[in-house]
């Protein structure tokens, strides 16, 4: 029998996979979620690799270590091959929780669209005051963009060093591909998510009206 991953939280991620599925932001069999599970010993559980997420169930769900690597009573299942992009956000900001990578049409364009620059600003939004700790809309959020490549272990080297410049970064674009997004809890990635998606789309209509 396979060790347990925690029945409620695996709930809380299948639910949201299949309200993200529903918005359509994880197309084909695209995108990979994951929870911390246990602290001591630390374990993850993280999507298996391949999953229509329109039939995600617990069942799709995997454990690995802080490194990656599968759990021995999962050692036949694969993760995601963006598995490096959630363990190095578990080892440096102990408090996560949560994290989420979704394929909405707005991320994958807007992120190439803005590569060159390097980041994407949103501000003067009121719904930035859902992103962290922001209380007003008179801010400017950058959300990082890295180019997409297929070595993610370099990726996630590359996030942990702009990580530690920009500690407050809620989430950022890989160019042509997608978000990555995450939170203290379900409730609080969620949020993210979607103000994050949401500010996409408006990006989107804004560039499409020719406005600034
Ligand atoms: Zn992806």
């Amino acid at each position: 029998m396979r060790s347990v991953i925690n029945p409620k939280k695996a709930e809380q991620l299948v639910e949201l996979i299949l309200w993200i599925n529903s918005r359509g932001w994880s197309p084909a069999t695209s995108t990979n979620y994951s929870f911390k599970n246990s602290e001591n010993p630390l374990s993850i559980a993280i999507s298996q690799s391949g999953i229509d997420k329109s039939k995600f169930g617990a069942r799709h769900l995997m454990l690995i270590d802080i490194e990656g690597k599968p759990h021995p009573d999962f050692s036949d299942l694969k993760s995601s091959a963006e598995t490096y992009l959630h363990t190095v956000l578990y080892q440096e900001n102990p408090e996560v929780e949560v994290i989420l990578h979704t394929h909405s049409v707005y991320a994958t364009i807007l992120s190439q669209k803005y590569l060159a620059e390097g980041r994407l600003v949103l501000e003067n939004y009121e719904v930035l005051k859902g992103l962290g700790d922001i209380k007003t809309h008179e801010v400017s959020v950058p959300i990082p963009i890295f180019q997409n490549t297929q070595d993610i272990a370099a990726m996630s080297e590359e996030f942990r060093s702009l990580y530690h410049k920009m500690p407050d970064m809620q989430g950022y674009l890989i160019a042509g591909h997608g978000l990555y997004t995450w939170g203290k809890n379900f409730e609080i990635a969620k949020r993210h998510l979607e103000v994050l998606e949401f500010l996409l789309e408006c990006e989107w209509r804004k560039a499409s009206m020719g406005m600034k």
